[in-house]
């Protein structure tokens, strides 16, 4: 057995001027903090690091502030569609689950599909269908929208744009998508990401979180990866394995593997966004060319931290 355990999660990458203008600072860090105490609780005692991904996926789904699960951006016609993916590195099993509706945790639902089916990714309809097979809860649209993204969404109407949730920031933006990245005490490595997706998004559009190898990824041998910004551009540079690429191909550590990705994405669409990235070692480390980013970590069994950068 390993002698330590890594954790990291993240709340999405954006301009975050509003947040601290708004005094809404200190509700991120504590809600960072007590998601990051629990899920060290799991893996301390043994648990698996794709249960600590799942886990502390579902927990910032729950939680309104971020645009995932309850508190999920609103698409063209100001509806909820979601989506999850989850990694295991130990094997590269992943599911997957995109344009979901009522599921109350899209995240449980891409582990299911993980767990109990032959595929890596269902979407809509017949993901639905799937959740009822693994009795996985489902709630009524008005549980998944709350207030501020109606506001936010009504902004976006008005210029007919598309944006990302933290960005431009106006009094309303404050929530964002989420992620989680861990080693185990087995030295496994695991990744979750889970979104609403982007603002006023046209109705059936997909971004990258539920896409493996774009905004997810996790090999035992590299790295895990969880990724936020605008998903179409992590989809044409599939940023998540690129960055996985630089610690095979490179010899990267984690931070120097994530810089790098970020570079890429950069330098090949004008990217914006963000990346939480634990390497097999245990190394923690963050990179986005956003102004910012929500996140917070456990490196090697050591101190909690969390930060809005
Ligand atoms: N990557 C997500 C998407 O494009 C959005 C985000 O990270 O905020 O769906």
């Amino acid at each position: 057995m390993a002698e330590h355990f890594s954790l990291m999660i993240h709340g999405g990458a954006g301009a975050l001027e509003h947040i601290r203008r708004e005094g809404s600072e200190a509700g991120f860090m504590q809600s960072l903090k007590v998601i990051l105490q629990d899920g060290r609780q799991l893996l301390e005692k043994g648990g698996t690091a794709l249960d600590a991904v799942e886990y502390c996926a579902a927990r910032l789904e729950d939680d309104p502030l971020y645009n995932a699960g309850r508190g999920s951006v609103l698409n063209e016609y100001g509806e909820v569609e979601m989506d999850a993916a989850i990694m295991d590195g130990q094997d590269l099993a992943a599911g997957a689950v995109a344009a979901i509706t009522s599921i109350k945790n899209p995240i449980a639902l891409a582990r299911c599909v993980l767990d109990q089916s032959e595929h890596v990714m269902l979407i809509g309809k017949g993901a639905k269908e799937f959740a009822k097979l693994c009795n996985l809860p489902a709630m009524p649209d008005d549980y998944f929208v709350v207030e501020s993204r109606v506001r936010q969404w009504r902004e976006a109407q008005k210029t007919g744009g598309m944006m990302l949730d933290h960005e431009d920031a106006g009094p309303q933006r404050k929530l964002g998508t989420i992620g989680a990245v861990a080693r185990d005490l087995k030295g496994n490595l695991a990744a979750a990401t889970s979104t609403g997706g982007i603002v006023n998004k046209r109705w059936g559009r997909v971004g990258d979180s539920p896409i493996i190898g774009a905004g997810v990824f996790a090999d035992n041998q590299t790295c895990a990866v969880s990724a936020t910004g605008y998903g179409e551009q992590f989809q044409r540079t599939v940023l998540s394995k690129m960055i996985a690429d630089f610690v095979y191909f490179k010899q990267m550590t984690a931070q120097e593997a994530a810089t790098a990705g970020i570079e890429y994405l950069v330098e090949k669409v004008n990217g914006l966004g963000g990346v939480i990235v634990i390497d097999r070692q245990g190394y923690c480390a963050v990179g986005h060319s956003t102004s910012g980013m929500i996140y917070g970590w456990i490196e090697r069994s050591g101190e909690l931290c969390c930060k809005l950068a």
